[in-house]
C-alpha cells in the first residue's frame, strides 16, 4: 500500500501570490478538489524564515492547515542563478520589494550579471525550483520537488506568466516562459509525461502520489 495520503475534499492553497494561485488552480483542475486560497480565507502570510525551499513551503502549508482545519498545499519556489552563487534563490520574492514589482527585480538580476561580466548564454545558466508541501491539520506532511534548467536572457521577452518568467529561457526551447502560453509552461502533456516548469514537474510527482481523478 502507498505510504502517501490521498488529497480529497476541500483544500487550501496556501499562497497570496496570484501567479502561483492561478497555476496551482490550473494544475489541480482535473482532480475534483474544492479549492480555497489563503487570501480568500483571510489567513495572514507567515514569516518564511527557513533555509531551504522545502522548509518555507512547510511553514506556509502548516500555518494554513492549522488556521483553517483543512489540508493545505503550498509552493515555495525561486530562481537560482549560477553566476550569482544561487541568488536570488530563496529571496526571489524579496528582490521585488514590498510592492512585488518584478521590473526592478529583473533589472537587479541583469545588473548583477553584467557586473560579473556574464554576457554569454554559457555564463547565464539558472534553474527554477519548486517545493510543494501538503500539510494536514493532524500533522501529516508530504513534500515534492521539481526543477527546470535554462538560461537568463539579456532582454526580457513576453508578457505571460509572472515573476522572472520573461527572462527565463528553458533549455531546449526558443521561447522564454514569458512568451509561452500557460499550457506550454505548465500544462500536462496528453501522454501524461511531466510538464515543463519546475512547478509542473513537482506537481507531476505530487499527483502520482496524492491525487486521483474522479471516476
Ligand atoms: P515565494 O515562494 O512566495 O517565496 O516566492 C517565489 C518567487 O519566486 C516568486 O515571487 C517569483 O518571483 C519567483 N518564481 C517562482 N516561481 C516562478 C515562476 O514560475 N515564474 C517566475 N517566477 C517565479
Amino acid at each position: 500500500m502507498s505510504p502517501h495520503r490521498l488529497l480529497t475534499g476541500k483544500v487550501v492553497i496556501a499562497t497570496h501570490n496570484q501567479g502561483k494561485l492561478r497555476e496551482m488552480r490550473e494544475l489541480l483542475a482535473p482532480y475534483g478538489i474544492e479549492l480555497v486560497s489563503a487570501g480568500e480565507l483571510g489567513l495572514p502570510e507567515p514569516v518564511e524564515d527557513g533555509y531551504m525551499f522545502s522548509e518555507n513551503a512547510a511553514i506556509k502549508a502548516v500555518a494554513a492547515a492549522n488556521a483553517s482545519g483543512l489540508p493545505a498545499l503550498s509552493d515555495d519556489s525561486g530562481i537560482c542563478i549560477d553566476a550569482l552563487d544561487g541568488a536570488p534563490g530563496l529571496f526571489s520574492a524579496n528582490w521585488a520589494g514590498p510592492g512585488k514589482d518584478f521590473a526592478p527585480a529583473i533589472g537587479r538580476v541583469q545588473m548583477e550579471l553584467a557586473k560579473r561580466g556574464a554576457t554569454t548564454p554559457e555564463t547565464r545558466k539558472a534553474h527554477f525550483v519548486s517545493a510543494l508541501v501538503i500539510a494536514w491539520p493532524d500533522g501529516h506532511q508530504e513534500l515534492f520537488e521539481g526543477r527546470v534548467f535554462g538560461t537568463v536572457t539579456e532582454q526580457a521577452r513576453g508578457l505571460g506568466g509572472f515573476g522572472y518568467d520573461p527572462i527565463f529561457l528553458p533549455d531546449g526551447h526558443d521561447k522564454t516562459f514569458g512568451e509561452m502560453t500557460a499550457q506550454e509552461k505548465h500544462g500536462i502533456p496528453a501522454d501524461g509525461s511531466p510538464g515543463l516548469s519546475h512547478r509542473a514537474r513537482a506537481f507531476h510527482v505530487l499527483a502520482a502520489a496524492c491525487l486521483r481523478k474522479p471516476a
